[in-house]
């Protein structure tokens, strides 16, 4: 499981060429499941983040890429096309460098943002209400006919995570085009040459025009910032931590930004008494899809104390199976975290939940037997938790689960709101009915009642509380990339 034959694209997009960076330094791409260098890739400094942001403004500014919708789409389906051609290529690379099982490139690592996460939004320019008429007014002895347009925000910083790099990069990517801004987009360091690839195709095989799409690499988090504080940037797009969105607000003030925020989450998944246990309760241990690395994983299991001992025996059972290792093995759920800082967050956490006295139940190990290379960590269920415990409240972005038991309805719709976060989550009960009515008690921006996934280009996804500000996709996430303006003109 080396990644080898792997072979990503080394330069940036600035201003419609692919560039090394001014100063000439790179930096390596390491197989988080092997710790082997892949390659590496342009390490981009100040100076080439200012030229990727004028190229943007000026992009903006003095074409009529804004404007002109038909091109918009003409571009964004030629982006489909060129990306569908190298999609295996895309595949390999993924598992290579996000360590990310490749059974998972076939949901939303890949395949699920790669069939309309571009399209829908393409689509969408046609259908859009990019006007729409008031009824005319008199107001002070003018006879006016008024309308409202929307139009594009301008300059957009899309700054990535690495955890779904390339559907957070399509999703965002989609309405920002179709919308008719200008974007710089900062890939995370650790997954940086499915960007680069999109660049390279973006270059060689669409005509976006040069400066409208900018892809800066760099192992600087400051270059981030750098967007977060150009004043010719208007609006900053960013998933990830829930500290950096603090500070990515903070930073924008001085320049009002725009922001929408993607961050953390900490789900929960309340199994209701009249649940089907046998089914709903082991797929519980899907914690561990990629390691834990999402944002919408329901980390949190409420169970009924009437029923708990059962729960607790089929989800113990159920982690103790989860298929992980080799993430280029299709058999595998998981593979490793993506760095060993992420090791070292994580395994910390697990302490943490023993010191507070959580019930380990189901690996901890520091270290998996037989790994010596890679960033594992084994799956790992904690029972009797208390949900005031830092495993319960914390995102701990790894493959970790926290089983925790309620009384009754109310005590599961208070644990389960008794959180900073308030992304996701999911009601399993016998009667759908009962399910929906208590999901409009949970104050989560999504959240699925039974075997049902609410996923899609067309879906609003964001968080309530800590976990955001906007939404991510539908025309919610569309409408977010542009702007208002109300117009007049004398009624004739
Ligand atoms: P992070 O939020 O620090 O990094 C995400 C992106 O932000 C990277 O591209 C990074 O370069 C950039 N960045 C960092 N500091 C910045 C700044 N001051 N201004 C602008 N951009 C900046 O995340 P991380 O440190 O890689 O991971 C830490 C934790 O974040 C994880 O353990 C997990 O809990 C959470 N996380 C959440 C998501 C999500 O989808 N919600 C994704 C990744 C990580």
């Amino acid at each position: 499981m080396t990644g080898q034959g792997v072979a990503g694209e080394t330069r940036m997009l600035i201003d419609g060429r692919l560039v090394a960076a001014a100063s000439g330094a790179t930096f390596d791409n390491i197989n988080p499941a092997t710790e082997e260098v892949l390659g590496h890739v342009a390490d981009a400094g100040a100076v080439d983040m200012d030229r990727a942001i004028a190229a943007a403004r000026r992009a903006f500014d003095h074409t009529d890429w804004s404007t002109n919708r038909a091109f918009r789409r003409h571009c964004l389906e030629q982006l489909q096309e060129a990306l569908e051609s190298e999609r295996e290529l895309l595949r390999a690379e993924l598992v290579a460098e996000v360590g990310t099982p490749v059974a998972v490139t076939y949901m939303a690592q890949l395949e699920w943002p790669l069939e309309e996460g571009l399209l829908w939004p393409a689509k969408e320019i046609e259908q859009f209400a990019w006007e729409r008429e008031l009824p005319s007014s008199t107001l002070a002895g003018m006879n006016s006919r008024r309308l409202v347009w929307k139009e594009a925000v301008g300059v957009v910083g899309a700054i990535l995570p690495w955890n779904y790099p390339f559907e957070v990069m399509i999703s965002k990517l989609g309405p920002i085009v179709a919308t008719g801004n200008t974007v710089v987009i900062k890939p995370a360091p650790d997954t940086p040459w499915n960007a680069t690839r999109i660049g390279r195709l973006i270059a060689e095989r669409t005509d976006i025009p040069a400066g409208v799409v900018n892809i800066v690499t760099s192992t600087d988090h400051l270059l981030g910032e750098q967007l977060t504080v150009d004043p010719r940037v208007d609006l900053i797009s960013f998933t990830g931590s829930t500290a950096t969105g603090q500070r990515i607000m903070e930073k924008g003030a001085a320049t009002l930004k725009r922001v929408f925020l993607e961050l953390g989450g900490k789900s929960a998944a309340i199994i209701l008494d009249d649940a089907d246990f046998a089914t709903v309760v082991p797929a519980g241990m899907s914690v561990c899809m990629h390691a834990g690395q999402g944002c919408a994983m329901q980390t949190r299991m409420l169970l009924p104390r009437s029923r708990y001992d059962e729960g607790v025996e089929l989800i113990t059972a159920a982690m103790q199976n989860v298929p992980w290792g080799d993430p280029t093995d299709p058999a595998n759920l998981m593979g490793p975290l993506i760095s060993a800082r992420q090791r070292d967050r994580v395994t910390g956490l697990i302490r943490t939940g023993i010191d507070e006295g959580a019930e380990l139940v189901v690996g901890g190990a520091e270290r998996p037997a037989g790994r010596e290379r890679g960033f594992f960590v084994e799956p790992t269920l904690f029972i009797g938790v208390d949900n005031s415990m830092t495993i319960a409240q914390e995102e701990i972005f790894g493959p970790v689960l926290t089983v925790i038991p309620y009384e009754d309805d109310e005590d599961a719709v208070r644990i389960a709101n008794d959180s900073k976060y308030g992304l996701a989550g999911a009601i399993h009960s016998a009667s759908t009915e009962r399910g929906m009515a208590m999901a409009r008690r949970i104050r989560t921006g999504s959240l699925a009642v039974n075997a049902s996934l609410w996923y899609g280009a067309d879906s609003p996804y964001g968080g309530y509380k800590n976990s955001g500000i906007g939404r991510q996709n539908g025309i919610e996430g569309f409408e977010q990339y542009l702007e208002t303006k109300a117009i007049s003109v004398p009624l004739v």
